[in-house]
């Protein structure tokens, strides 16, 4: 599949990215970011983005580095996914973000591939992510070009699932993007960042970029685990994820917090597992607990190659044992 026709910008600076954004972000189809490419240019060749215009970030100076700041660890959006996962500083103080990391598909696409494209991981489902004579030959859906979902029938909302590694792990640190235009820089927390809709599944406008991620200090005290389901046991994107970190204090959890991913349109704090798990010794049936609320939050769909109902089922399991080895850790 040959990539479409477009033009290369190639920005040294951020205030040059910004501005170039500026310009161009006339219509939607008007100019895409790329950083690593590894997710960009596999849809570009499918031709679910067919740009005039793009952006290539690579080169913008001062977005790699990972630094101990008086508030957190800030992190540059184009940290590759190899420098996440080979970082000591975050191995030693934000484990679960490495765990996380070091599972993303392949060494060479974690060389390649950067935390920013990662946070703003495009959404994906096995009608979406096709060839256009693939896509064509379905009647299109209601992500691109159509208005049918395939996976909901009769339903208006897009479904897709949000397939990336690091943002539960992300979620559970209490993590704050910094999101940058030439109007200004804004900072949200991380949660804020998604709709929860398959297609504008991000809340970032066409002339913004995703600058720096911080994570603070008071989430260094947490130890965790990340615990993936796919197919095969590398390259592959998750079918299902689940990220859990907890502080303890005298044998007692003091505080816990839990993500799901890739079964849902966005990444998703659960609710109610910090509550239930403060102030408890832990044993199997706590966790079991906690597994049955984290397969309770999961919509998956036939958005992707397994099931929905033995996706839920591996959030349920994968929590529960996540839940227990994260109070080993
Ligand atoms: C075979 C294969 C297996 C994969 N397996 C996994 C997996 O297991 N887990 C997983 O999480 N991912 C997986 N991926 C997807 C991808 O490699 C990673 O998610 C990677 O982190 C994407 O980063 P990137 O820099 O290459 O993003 P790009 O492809 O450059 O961009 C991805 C999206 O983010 C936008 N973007 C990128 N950076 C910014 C920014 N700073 N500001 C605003 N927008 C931005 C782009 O416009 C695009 O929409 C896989 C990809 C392939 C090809």
């Amino acid at each position: 599949m040959s990539l479409p026709q477009f033009k290369l910008l190639r920005p040294r600076a951020l205030e040059e990215a910004l501005a170039l954004l500026a310009k161009h972000a006339g219509s939607p189809a008007a100019t895409r970011v790329v950083a690593g490419g590894t997710d960009l240019i596999p849809s570009m060749r499918q031709k679910l983005f067919e740009p005039e215009y793009v952006l290539d970030i690579r080169n913008v100076g001062g977005l790699k580095d990972i630094r101990q700041t008086d508030s957190g660890v800030e992190i540059g959006a184009l940290a590759s996914l190899t420098a996440i996962e080979q970082s000591a500083l975050l191995r030693r103080r934000y484990p679960v973000l490495t765990e996380a990391a070091a599972t993303i598909a392949s060494p060479l696409l974690r060389n390649m591939g950067t935390i920013g494209g990662n946070i703003c991981l495009d959404t994906r489902c096995l009608w979406y992510n096709q060839s256009l004579t693939w896509r064509k030959g379905c009647g299109f859906c209601i992500k691109k070009d159509g208005d049918l979902c395939h996976v909901a029938p009769g339903g208006t909302k897009c479904w897709a699932a949000f397939s990336g590694d690091t943002p539960p792990a992300l979620l559970c640190l209490a993590a704050e993007v910094e999101i940058a235009s030439a109007a200004g820089t804004r900072r949200m927390p991380l949660s804020a960042f998604y709709t929860g809709e398959g297609d504008a599944y991000r809340k970032l406008r066409q002339d913004e970029l995703l600058t720096r991620i911080f994570l603070p200090e008071s989430s260094a005290d947490y130890r965790g685990v990340y615990r993936k389901l796919r197919v095969r046991g590398s390259i592959d994107y998750p079918l299902a994820g689940v990220a859990v970190v907890m502080k303890r204090s005298d044998g007692h959890i003091a505080d816990a917090r839990l993500a799901i991913t890739a079964v849902n349109p966005a990444p998703l704090l659960v609710k109610g597992a910090g509550e239930l798990l403060a102030g408890k010794r832990l044993d199997e049936a706590l966790a079991a607990a906690v597994g049955d609320l984290a397969a309770k939050m999961a919509r998956p769909l036939t958005t992707s190659a397994l099931t929905p109902e033995y996706r839920r089922e591996m959030i349920r399991v994968f929590t529960k044992r996540a839940v227990l080895a994260a109070a080993e850790n």
